[in-house]
């Protein structure tokens, strides 16, 4: 299978639309979400209703996703994610706010090769900061593959035996082949927000038969979607970081 993963795409349509364009030239049989689909960005409707229409094969829950469906309070939301995400529960209908409660907590299973989470898979919330919180991930997973969010900076590391290799992303994809007897840690980096000084929305294609990966960049009209956030009234940072990747 050749699996598109999109994670932490924060309410930005003309990111998810730039990735999914760009996806669609790239013969992918199947969608994984890592969660986070709003917050943030101005067009948490029109994303929900894209990603329903993409039917993921596999999905979770990220935390603004929780807290915009009401599951949980903001606690622990520094300001502005916590306005945003204030906006965003008022903005959402209905029915996104049900469909977003039925998104179902991390890890989950995918196939033989591929789990996903947002955060880590002991940990639905917890960030990957540094090599212990990766080899803890890493250690935790169920599969060979695990992918997950919630950072928005790509990063792909493995576990040998003793020790963690993280990977230097050069080439533009970043490809890598899976090889057997390793554990992978991969995040694809965010569609919508990311935060590695890159501003082009993140995508990644992982194909289990040819057991190969890649991390793709893709530009988008950046000023569309910091347009729709100042429009919406959200906090001008938001706006401001989409230009900067950061
Ligand atoms: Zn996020």
């Amino acid at each position: 299978m050749r699996y598109l993963v999109l994670t932490d795409i924060h309410g930005n349509l003309e990111a998810l639309e730039a990735v999914l364009e760009h996806a669609a030239g790239r013969q992918y049989g199947a969608v994984l979400v890592l969660g986070d689909l709003v917050g943030y960005g101005a067009d948490p409707n029109l994303v929900i209703e894209r990603i329903e229409a993409l039917a993921p094969a596999a999905i979770v829950r990220g935390n603004h996703d929780k807290v915009a469906a009401g599951v949980e309070d903001a606690e622990g939301f520094n300001l502005t994610a916590r306005n945003a995400v204030q906006w965003t529960y008022d903005a959402l209908t209905p029915e996104h706010r049900a469909y977003l409660r039925t998104l179902p907590v991390g890890p989950r299973v995918v196939d033989d090769l591929i789990e996903i989470c947002h955060g880590t898979p002991f940990d639905e919330d917890a960030y990957v900061f540094d090599e212990l919180d990766a080899i803890r991930a890493i250690e935790a997973s169920r599969r060979p593959v695990c992918l997950f969010g919630h950072t928005h900076v790509p990063l792909v590391c493995a576990r040998t035996d003793d020790e963690l290799e993280v990977y230097t992303l050069d080439g533009d994809p970043f490809t890598l082949d899976i090889e057997e007897g390793r554990r992978y840690l991969v995040n694809p980096g965010s569609v919508g927000q990311p935060r590695d000084g890159d501003p082009r929305a993140a995508m990644a294609i992982v194909d289990t038969e040819a057991r190969r990966m890649e991390l793709i960049r893709v530009p988008y009209f950046v000023e569309q979607a910091q347009y729709k956030v100042r429009a919406a009234g959200l906090p001008e940072v938001l706006a401001k970081r989409l230009a900067l990747g950061r």
